[in-house]
């Protein structure tokens, strides 16, 4: 059952969770379900799924992040996995929540209305907004899964990211190759990969990987570049 996974994961990661917080996963949990039947926000089905692979994984990064009263942005956060997730656990920090598409942003600001948990919608292309001011080199913290290769993912997420902030990638652990090509690119864009958090994912087997680029001077302004060539020609 879902709380039972969720209160025995987040004790086993050492997290402790807010007095509501099983009843706002259990009402997310409804709501990713319901809108699920409409339209394709998440291929995770049933309850226990849910609880390991979306909400679980999102709660593992406040293992190695402290994430109070930091502005966090979800880049390509779809259903909001990570960050809706970690809003739950973590209610005071400062979360916008990112995506290309408008439905999936809608669905956003209506559940985070509805969830009493407030966030900024953002409906556009990471590349784009990172370009612009209020956006660029604004937040604490970027968070994204399951968006992009990590030379694409610091291209699109590290211009957010403010001098002295991180971004956080949840990525799977078979990602050694992944992380070495990304090495000069994120020298590229003013940052460093400052760690790399191996893990189980708590009751599972199932073995995950938290990065951590750590921003060091400011991005170049010719980055991030349009799509096409960033998908073309990876840095
Ligand atoms: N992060 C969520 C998760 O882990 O369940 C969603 C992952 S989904 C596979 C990728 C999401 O990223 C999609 O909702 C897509 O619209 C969004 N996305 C991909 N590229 C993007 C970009 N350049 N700018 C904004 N959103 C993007």
């Amino acid at each position: 059952m879902l709380e039972e996974i969720l209160a025995g994961g987040a004790a086993a990661l050492g997290i402790s969770l807010p007095e509501n917080a099983l009843p706002l996963y259990r009402a997310y949990y409804t709501a990713l379900t319901e809108a699920n039947r409409q339209f394709n926000l998440t291929a995770i089905e049933g309850e226990d799924e849910a609880a390991y692979l979306h909400f679980l994984d999102s709660l593992a990064v406040l293992r190695w992040a402290e994430l109070t009263g930091k502005t966090v942005i979800d880049v390509g956060a779809g259903g909001g996995i990570p960050g809706l997730a970690l809003k739950i656990a973590e209610p005071a920090m400062e979360l916008t929540l990112l995506d290309a598409t408008e439905k999936k942003t809608a669905f956003l600001a209506s559940l985070s209305e509805r969830l009493g948990l407030p966030c900024v919608c953002l409906t556009g292309r990471a590349e784009e907004l990172g370009r612009e001011s209020p956006w660029r080199e604004t937040y604490d913290v970027a968070v994204a899964r399951a968006v992009a290769e990590t030379r694409i993912l610091a291209e699109i997420c590290l211009p957010f990211v403010k001098v002295g902030g991180r971004l956080l990638a949840l990525k799977s652990a078979e990602t050694d190759e992944e992380l070495k090509a990304a090495e000069s690119t994120v020298r590229a864009l003013g940052g460093i990969i400052a760690a790399i958090h191996d893990y189980t994912l708590p009751g599972t087997d199932i073995p995950r990987r938290l990065v951590v680029l750590q921003k060091t001077a400011p991005t170049p302004e010719k980055y991030p570049r349009r799509w096409a060539a960033i998908q073309k020609r990876p840095l």
